[in-house]
């Protein structure tokens, strides 16, 4: 049976009479958070009957939760056909009270998306690249990881999360779900999150990004560079050797980014590996003239790799380098590093535990 998530509003509204209803059941399921059509008391009692033999609400089951010491959850679900995905929860914001008890702001959070069961594109320093490629991911199934975690924490319905789509698998490889995906988590009468909140990162896949970017949908891109010469990069992500650096920077310059945002650049840091100064001037280089934004990650290592966490002082030296000269750089803060932190780590786990 398949999802009722995997349907846009505009599908619904072309299979259901009167077509008004497309709209209240996507209320239903995206603002009221209902388990069951039967729940759906505005609705003909057919018509509720006819949904619950055609559709399920929900395509996901949890399997397990790690909380970690920062706040940031893991959630390890699995499909209906039994495959895994995991999605995170990252608070950005904690709630904050004033002397009186009254709330001034709410909390914000930012869900941590897969697109793929695995991943074809096999870089080396990740755990789901390791596991090679599965299947692609609905836009129903992408979509439930948001609407299943807002209702598990209790987030109210009006509060729009952000979403980004760096778990597992690489989205613009599913660009047709990914792209139906964008559209269902900005409905009005849905979730709400509009493309503006919506990051999509990819590994490179430059004609990938060019098609993206023609569709206009105002949707946010994060590159994974984490090396500045071909040399180094085909050794952590193969897919270089069909797209270089130079064919992805050329495709970015193609892509519409909104006046105020930037492109993010992912750089993973590993020790000995990308982590000189040298490699620090050679970025801000190679980045001049893109409105970019450089966020560093350590590499967290995992057994199995030959690649090394990087000293702290190095993290911070590069990031110095690039702020003093312009180019606006962040340190991502490992959330959640004691709950197994990078994409792939916890479904490895739990493999192991089961094997
Ligand atoms: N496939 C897409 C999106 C998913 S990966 C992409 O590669 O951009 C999301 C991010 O997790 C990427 O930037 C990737 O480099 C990072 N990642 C993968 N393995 C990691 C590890 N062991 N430590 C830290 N970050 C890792
Ligand atoms: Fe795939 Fe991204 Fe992992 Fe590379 S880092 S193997 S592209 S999920």
């Amino acid at each position: 049976m398949t999802t009722i998530l995997d349907a846009t509003k505009d599908e619904l509204e072309k299979e259901i009479r009167p077509n008004f209803r497309a709209k209240q059941i996507y209320q239903w399921i995206y603002q009221k958070y209902v388990n069951s059509f039967d729940e759906m008391l505005n609705l003909p009692k057919n018509l509720r009957a006819e949904l619950s033999k055609k559709y399920t609400i929900s395509p996901l089951s949890l399997i397990k939760e790690e909380q970690s010491g920062d706040g940031s959850k893991k959630y390890l679900f699995a499909l209906s056909d039994n495959l895994t995905i995991e999605t995170v929860l990252l608070p950005m914001k904690l709630e904050e009270f004033d002397e009186k008890g009254i709330r001034v702001h709410h909390a914000r959070y930012t869900v941590c998306v897969s697109s793929q069961v695995g991943c074809k594109i096999g870089c080396a320093f990740c755990l789901t690249g390791k596991s090679g490629f599965v299947r692609n991911l609905s836009a129903g199934e992408i979509v439930a990881q948001v609407l299943f975690l807002k209702k598990m924490n209790n987030i109210d319905a009006e509060r729009r999360v952000n979403v980004v789509y760096m778990g597992m698998g690489e989205p613009l490889d599913n660009l047709q779900n990914v792209t139906k995906a964008i559209n269902i988590f900005a409905d009005l009468d849905g979730l709400s999150i509009s493309p503006k909140r919506q990051t999509i990162s990819t590994s490179g896949l430059s004609p990938q990004i060019v098609k993206l970017g023609k569709m206009d949908m105002g949707v946010l891109l994060a590159i994974s560079l984490h090396a500045i010469d071909d040399d180094t990069r085909v050794k952590l992500m193969p897919i270089n050797k069909a797209y270089n650096i130079k064919s992805v920077i050329d495709a970015l310059k193609t892509f519409p980014v909104n006046m105020r945002k930037r492109i993010l650049f992912e750089y993973l840091i590993i020790k000995n590996v990308n982590d000189s100064m040298h490699s620090a001037k050679k970025l801000l280089k190679l980045l001049g003239g893109i409105k970019a934004k450089v966020n560093l990650i350590y590499f967290n290592p995992h057994a199995g790799s030959d690649f090394q966490r990087p000293d702290e002082k190095d993290v911070v030296a590069f990031a110095d380098f690039l702020n003093s000269h312009g180019l606006l750089c962040t340190i991502r803060q490992s959330k959640g590093l004691d709950i197994s932190a990078a994409c792939g780590q916890l479904k490895q786990r739990k493999e192991n535990e089961l094997a």
